[in-house]
């Protein structure tokens, strides 16, 4: 049979234009919600006897299925944006990238190679450019936005080893019998997952008495192991339990005497790096041969974003470029295609709803967001400090406030975690720290204030 026409799925008939107007409708309505409830999961049995079978031979119709979302699916998903969300890292976009999200979603671009969306990949670039001049890498660095963190550091780290594995094979010396990997025993689990998948041995530095991973302690553990078989040191930037920066410039200095690839996970923390209280912490990260950060984290922009960046971005595309004869004509290019530069090929320009808000905005705006989230971090832990019934686990220096409520064990911090969550005042739950339950407050949200984290004090300690 011959093709003809469109499909109903791809016309503009009168019911798509309805539908268009619908989920714009929805948009609109959700961006007005401020802050938007809380919500709560459901269980799988709940959802399926209230949605049904979703999925059909002849579809339920546009308007059917946005109900669904809107009525049943959206409330059972957590709104992260929600000030008192104070869980993991959470996720406040600023309006103007929300916005530029629904954009990027319907302009069908391809944000893999220049060729296709050269537009993109210019603004991107210009983000990646910024990023990189405040952390203070050279006008040659570059990179590209990826999906996460995780992500972004395999994707280093894979360029990390190929960058050894070169180097030994140009000076015709052996390949260790295995490759290594140090960062801090408080590092991130992706650095994990990135060892388990690249099938290399991580080994853990101790930290010292406030969290940080230092140089001498490097240095031991270097001394440790095998000649030439570590390919990377990683400092993090901000951890994720507690927010600490370990000393960067310790750090890169050992690993610049000794010819190592220095990566800095800031997927959480590095935003940090834009205030003018926190700047000093980061000194050193201009050291590295590698940076990652997170702009669904701590720079304001909706899931999901990680922006990698090298010192010497050819050692990334060495590494990742992907080669078959249906790509030729974008690697015989000399053109900056952004899928070179990770473990990715096709990609959405998601550096973009960042670039609209930064553009928008501008700098300024941002270095005043983090200063504001750090202060309330700060008051909120001299809260904590006043307050017999708490104890500080650790001087915040960014964002995330840890501490425990004397006397209470695991289940106290989980009761008091689900009646917040349950009575939608908050999405706070417990952490721990060497075996020890404890309380974390991760302050990203403006719209968080301290009379709000005051509030979940006197409900711990009612
Ligand atoms: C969140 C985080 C990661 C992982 O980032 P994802 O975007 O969640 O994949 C890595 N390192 C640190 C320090 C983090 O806080």
């Amino acid at each position: 049979m011959e093709p003809t026409g469109l499909t109903p799925m791809h016309s503009r008939g009168p019911e798509t234009l309805e539908l268009r107007e619908r989920v714009l409708d929805y948009a609109r309505y959700r961006m007005d919600l401020n802050p938007a409830p809380l919500d709560l999961a459901s269980t799988p049995e709940q959802l399926l006897e209230a949605a049904g079978q979703t999925i059909t031979e002849h579809g339920l119709g546009g308007l059917k299925a946005l109900e669904t979302f809107t009525e049943i699916l959206a409330p059972a998903c957590l709104s992260v944006d929600h000030p008192g969300y104070l869980s993991f890292i959470p996720c406040a976009p600023t309006e103007a990238s929300s916005l530029f999200d629904l954009v990027v979603s319907a302009s069908s671009i391809y944000g893999g190679s220049w060729l296709e969306g050269s537009g993109a990949v210019f603004a991107e670039n210009q983000v990646l450019a910024w990023l990189a001049a405040e952390v203070g890498l050279p006008e040659t660095a570059g990179g590209v936005f990826v999906q996460g963190g995780t992500l972004g550091n395999l994707s280093a780290l894979v360029a990390a080893r190929y960058r050894a594995q070169e180097l030994l094979r140009e000076s015709g010396q052996n390949q260790p019998a295995r490759w290594r990997l140090i960062c801090s025993a408080e590092a991130h689990s992706s650095l994990k997952a990135a060892a388990r998948v690249m099938d290399i041995e991580l080994v853990p530095v101790p930290v010292d008495s406030e969290g940080r991973m230092r140089g001498n302690a490097t240095r031991e553990i270097l001394d440790q192991v095998e000649e030439n078989s570590v390919f990377a040191i990683v400092a993090t930037a901000g951890t994720t339990n507690f927010g600490t920066v370990d000393r960067l410039d310790e750090v890169g200095q050992v690993a610049q005497q000794r010819g190592i690839w220095f990566h800095i996970d800031g997927a959480y923390g590095l935003a940090g790096i834009l205030s003018e209280s926190a700047r000093h912490l980061f000194a050193g990260a201009e050291l590295a041969d590698s940076f990652i950060v997170d702009p669904h984290k701590w720079l304001y922009a909706p899931f999901d974003a990680c922006a990698l960046v090298y010192r010497e971005p050819s050692w990334g595309k060495a590494a990742h470029t992907q080669h078959g004869e249906y790509l030729d004509p974008l690697t015989d290019a000399d053109d900056w295609n952004p899928s070179d530069y990770a473990m990715n090929l096709t990609r959405r320009p998601r550096g973009l709803p960042l670039w609209f808000s930064l553009a928008s905005h501008g700098v300024a705006a941002y270095r005043a967001a983090v200063e504001q989230n750090i202060a309330v971090a700060k008051a909120i832990a001299e809260e904590i400090q006043s307050r017999p019934n708490f104890e500080l686990m650790r001087n915040p220096d960014l964002s995330i406030v840890a501490f425990r409520r004397l006397g209470w064990g695991p289940n106290d911090y989980q009761d008091w975690s689900d009646r917040m969550l349950l009575t939608g005042t908050a999405f706070a739950v417990p952490s721990s720290h060497g075996g020890e339950t404890m309380m974390r407050f991760a302050i990203i949200n403006p719209l968080t204030t301290i009379a709000e984290l005051t509030n979940l004090l006197d409900e711990m300690e009612a």
